[in-house]
């Protein structure tokens, strides 16, 4: 594990970026939340198993949003991490299954592997942040993740 200080905004751009196509052909808006992350300071780990973090999370968001419907992608500084939130407009995440999320092979999907949050959540952990499912203003899911700061 080597940690390096990683801009958010290109973080999230990239993942916005690279499943643009794939909301498109859901016909769901999938948008970058205000500055996207513009002025949230570098946060502390590795890229690459970062945008992995954020692909999944977006993917399930994109997967559970029916047509017509909105992903929200946003970051903020809180204190000495960054707080980043992904939104559905999906049914949202039923209170009696939100304990197992996160465990291996847990899905509610027809093909599903249920490891996607579960690979997540270890990266999350890795990296000393911390990963939190909820309700999203937007009547779906919201997961948030939070990270340390690069310093
Ligand atoms: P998979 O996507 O293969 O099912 P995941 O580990 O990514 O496995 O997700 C596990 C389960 O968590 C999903 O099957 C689904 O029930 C639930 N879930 C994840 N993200 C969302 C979301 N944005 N809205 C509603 N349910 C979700
Ligand atoms: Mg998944």
């Amino acid at each position: 594990f080597r940690p390096e200080p990683v801009e958010v905004k290109q973080l999230l751009r990239r993942v916005v970026d690279l499943l643009g196509g794939q909301a498109e052909t859901r016909r769901v808006r999938l948008l970058l939340e205000g500055d996207g992350g513009e002025s949230v300071p570098p946060v502390l780990g590795e890229e690459e198993r970062l945008r992995q973090v954020l692909i999944n999370l977006a993917i399930n968001a994109l997967e559970a949003t029916p047509a017509d419907g909105l992903v929200r992608v946003s970051a903020v500084r809180e204190g000495d991490r960054v707080s980043i939130t992904v939104d559905d407009s999906g049914p949202g995440v039923p209170a009696e299954i939100r304990d197992r999320l996160f465990e291996p092979f847990f899905t509610t999907k027809a093909q599903g592997s249920g490891l996607g949050l579960s690979i997540v959540h270890a990266i999350v952990t890795q990296h000393g942040g911390t990963l939190e499912v909820g309700d999203s203003p937007e009547g779906g899911a919201r997961f948030f993740l939070r990270l340390p700061l690069a310093r």
